[in-house]
């Protein structure tokens, strides 16, 4: 029983294992998908962004170095007068017609942007009806890419001046309009010194914009970020979007597991074991058709249960007894009826090859008719029922008495040669009793004739040894009857 128990508990630990673990792998797989979609969408918005924005930047500043570079700017800035600069940049603007060019003095409070190195290439954005509708790009701020670089004195390497350039920020815009984010929500946010970032576009799902689960990635040689927002990962993908983090969780729920079941196992061993194999017991001694007197089941739950079952059990059992002493026992005389005899005489008969001896007295009560006819017929079963109960008390238990019908009876004496069967129907002749009361004032003096016989190895037949005892009994009724003859 704990043999079994205990691989019953096994089986059911390697099933919850193999279970548990399919189930926070493909948890893990689904996570690390969703992490690696994330990751690809953030690298797509990157390089959709970054790269135009960087490779924009790079031309301003080349354009811009070159010109702050040039001598006749450095010239222009260190030591011309108003006029030399200005025509200075009409100079320069003819080789860059599409840039807007300028100039900013160190001291020059005129333009927006910080003029202190280091410099980057940064947006100022113009409100058209002085409203800040920047919503999925769609706004129509006019943004401008603006690019201070500063003109050096080669000599004392002071600060002469700075070259600021423009570029409207249109192709940036296209940029982000064409994005195609489900999953993603992106915004291009610029460095304000110290103050909070300020959001310069927008592109993808705003939906998905919340506090948490923001990824930041800077573009370099700009004051600009890209701030990217992925939907949530529930906690539980969350806890397992590593393979490092599959094995502990599922090596932490195998232990639990392992807890789980060893407890229910001792528990089982220690509470239940006696219980169920109580219950066993109580079921093999139905199959068995016998039942102990008592049953000691301890759970409460099962012990009203447990107390019908074997009030039922003890009620079934009765009346299979019944059942089969109505099949083999003769009602009357409450000794085996002819059917159970020629079971047994069969059963006898067959051993006889095997060398084994047995006998058989065939007994008939004298004048039994005038008992019927004379005090009637309860008083002819009255005889029959006490010469029954007579036979029993006298003989042997393992001497079967049957009842072949009517005042006639048959012993058979198993394992008894015929001579000591004489004795033993010699010792009955003198035990059974001499007289018996049929009913009240009706006294009976008892006397019956009997045939004695063996069942031979030759018999062809088994109902031959019964046949001689009858012949027998034939004889001692013709002898005068209360007597015992022996067949021939
Ligand atoms: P004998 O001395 O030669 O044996 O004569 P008998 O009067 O005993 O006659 P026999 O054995 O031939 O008769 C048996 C009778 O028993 C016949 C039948 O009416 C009667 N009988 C058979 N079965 C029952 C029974 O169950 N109860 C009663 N009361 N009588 C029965
Ligand atoms: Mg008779």
């Amino acid at each position: 029983m704990n043999l079994s128990l205990a691989r019953l508990c096994l089986f059911a630990l390697l099933i919850l294992e193999i279970i548990s673990g399919a189930a926070i792998y493909s948890l893990y797989k689904i996570s690390s998908n969703e992490e690696t979609d994330s990751k690809a969408d953030l690298i797509n918005a990157s390089r959709s962004i970054s790269v135009p924005i960087t490779s924009l930047a790079n031309t301003l500043r080349e354009t811009a170095t070159r010109i702050a570079q040039h001598p006749q700017t450095i010239r222009a800035l260190k030591s011309g007068s108003e006029s030399e600069r200005i025509a200075q940049l009409e100079n320069i603007r003819t080789f860059y017609p599409d840039a807007n060019i300028q100039w900013a003095l160190p001291n020059d409070t005129t333009t927006s942007i910080p003029l202190t190195p280091p410099l980057s290439v940064v947006y100022s954005r113009t409100m058209q009806d002085g409203r800040d509708e920047l919503i999925n790009n769609a706004a129509p701020a006019l943004l401008t890419l603006t690019l201070a670089q500063p003109v050096m004195d080669p000599v004392n390497k002071a600060i002469l001046g700075f070259v600021v350039i423009n570029n409207r920020g249109v192709e940036l815009q296209s940029i982000f309009k064409s994005l195609q984010m489900q999953n993603t929500f992106v915004e291009l946010q610029q460095s304000n010194n110290n103050a909070p970032y300020s959001t310069l576009m927008r592109a993808g799902n705003s939906h998905l914009k919340t506090d948490n689960f923001q990824e930041l990635k800077d573009l370099p040689g700009t004051a600009w970020r890209l701030a990217v927002w992925h939907p949530p990962m529930s906690t539980a993908k969350h806890v397992v979007s590593t393979f490092q983090e599959y094995l502990i969780v599922w090596l932490a729920l195998s232990a639990f597991l392992c807890a789980t079941i060893g407890g229910l196992y001792f528990f089982s061993k220690k509470y239940l074991a006696h219980d169920i194999n109580t219950i066993l017991t109580f079921f093999s001694d139905i199959r068995h058709a016998r039942l102990r007197k008592t049953y000691t089941i301890k759970l409460t739950d099962i012990h009203p249960n447990f107390e019908i079952m074997y009030r039922l059990g003890k009620l079934m059992l009765g009346k299979h007894k019944q059942v089969s002493d109505f099949a083999s026992i003769d009602f009357l005389s409450q000794t085996n009826n002819r059917r159970s005899f020629e079971t047994k005489q069969s059963e006898v008969f067959k051993t006889l090859a095997e060398g084994w001896a047995h006998s058989l007295l065939i007994l008939d009560i004298d004048n039994f008719k005038y008992v019927n006819d004379t005090h009637g017929h309860d008083a002819g079963d009255a005889l029959i029922i006490q010469f029954g109960k007579a036979l029993k008390e006298h003989l042997r238990g393992s001497d079967f008495i049957a009842r072949l019908g009517g005042d006639e009876f048959c012993v058979i004496f198993p394992n008894t040669p015929l001579k000591r069967a004489t004795e033993l129907a010699e010792r009955l002749r003198e035990k059974m009793p001499s007289e018996l009361q049929l009913k009240e004032g009706v006294m009976h003096k008892l006397h019956w004739s009997g045939g004695l016989s063996e069942y031979r190895k030759s018999d062809t037949s088994e109902n031959m040894a019964l046949a001689r005892a009858d012949s027998a009994l034939l004889e001692a009724k013709r002898a005068g009857r209360n007597k015992t003859m022996l067949a021939a």
